[in-house]
């Protein structure tokens, strides 16, 4: 089989409105001065629709159906105070019929905003695990799912993110989706430019990319501090790696062709910057399309940086993967 018939034979929801649209940011170009090119793109994965959008749904799509052939019947996941993946699987699982569990780290606000609306309405039963709670394997998530167990009930447990490898076949999928883009568009792109939080957008578009033939120099943006950026690069290449050989593909991705700026993160995950703040103004100003302070905002701000230092050719064509995350400019 190859690694394309791979993909669709894993098990899949159709979740989101797909393909999301291509656009060019004329009037952001011309706003920063480009009239000589490079060209700047975007690609919405703002509009995936499902749970009002961002790139968590791509992912759903196959955690979700795992769950579902799994015979789950309650999904549990974590992240930050605002996490846009928790929302997005608190809409998903409502409309799945599954009891969905959110560990939440941060304390119980008293008045809820932003992504914990939806996620409230939509009946997902919140666990805030307080400041010092843990992304990646928290514990009381994992002790619940145990207590579940124990009581004969099936939990699946989705990481952070839904950053493993099931959840990056999302990306690997949008990376098929831009390469028909392309083709339609009769282009190609030089460059793709999105934020990177807990990596596996990032890890699904350079196996997706590798698969399908997109040529384009693909760049994250950190959205968190990054203590160790080589070591990063390093499990970035390596989660890849884990993509690859779950769909059979051959050859790998070297640690070098993991680009990763670790430059526009400011004082840390979720903390506003001004750059990212102007990032947000543009866009909306310029095009009318939201980006967020703590994911999508930061990536823009560090594309117009490394477009300012010359870090683009005349004739580029950049592709910014607009990930989502608008529903925190209301919290
Ligand atoms: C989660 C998220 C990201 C980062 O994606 P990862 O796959 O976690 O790296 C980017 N933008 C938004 C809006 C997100 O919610």
């Amino acid at each position: 089989m190859t690694p394309a018939g791979a993909l669709d034979a894993l098990p899949r929801l159709r979740l989101c409105q797909l393909p999301t649209p291509i656009q060019r940011l004329e009037r952001v170009e011309a706003a920063l001065g480009l009239t000589g090119g490079p060209e700047l793109w975007i690609k919405r994965d703002d509009l995936t629709g499902l749970g009002l959008g961002g790139n968590k749904g791509r992912k759903l799509e196959f955690a979700l159906a795992e769950a579902q052939e799994q015979e789950a019947d309650a999904v549990l996941t974590t992240g930050g105070l605002q996490s846009n993946h928790c929302r997005q699987t608190a809409v998903a699982g409502a409309a799945l019929g599954l009891e969905v569990h959110l560990f939440l780290k941060g304390d119980r606000p008293e008045r809820f905003t932003g992504n914990l609306i939806p996620s409230e309405l939509c009946g997902a039963v919140f666990h805030f695990v307080g400041p010092k709670g843990a992304y990646t394997e928290e514990p009381s998530m994992t002790e619940f799912a145990d207590r579940l167990r124990a009581e004969g009930r099936r939990p699946y447990v989705i990481p952070a993110g839904a950053s493993n490898p099931t959840g990056a076949m999302g990306y690997v999928n949008a990376a098929r989706e831009i390469k028909a883009q392309e083709e339609a568009l009769g282009l190609a792109f030089d460059h793709i430019v999105h934020a990177t939080g807990s990596t596996g957008t990032q890890a699904g578009l350079l196996a997706g990319a590798k698969i399908f033939g997109l040529s384009a120099r693909i760049t994250g943006v950190a959205v968190g501090t990054v203590a160790d950026p080589e070591a990063r690069r390093r499990d970035i290449a390596g989660f890849v790696d884990k993509i690859l050989g779950r769909l059979g593909a051959s050859g790998a991705v070297a640690e070098e062709d993991v680009h990763l700026l670790t430059g526009y993160v400011g004082e840390g995950y979720a903390v506003p910057t001004p750059e990212g703040r102007a990032a947000v103004r543009l866009l909306a100003e310029r095009a009318g399309v939201f980006l967020d302070y703590t994911y999508t905002g930061k990536a823009m701000a560090g594309l117009i940086d490394q477009l300012r230092q010359g870090a683009f050719g005349p004739t580029d064509r950049v592709l910014f993967i607009h990930t989502g995350g608008q529903i925190a400019l209301f919290a």
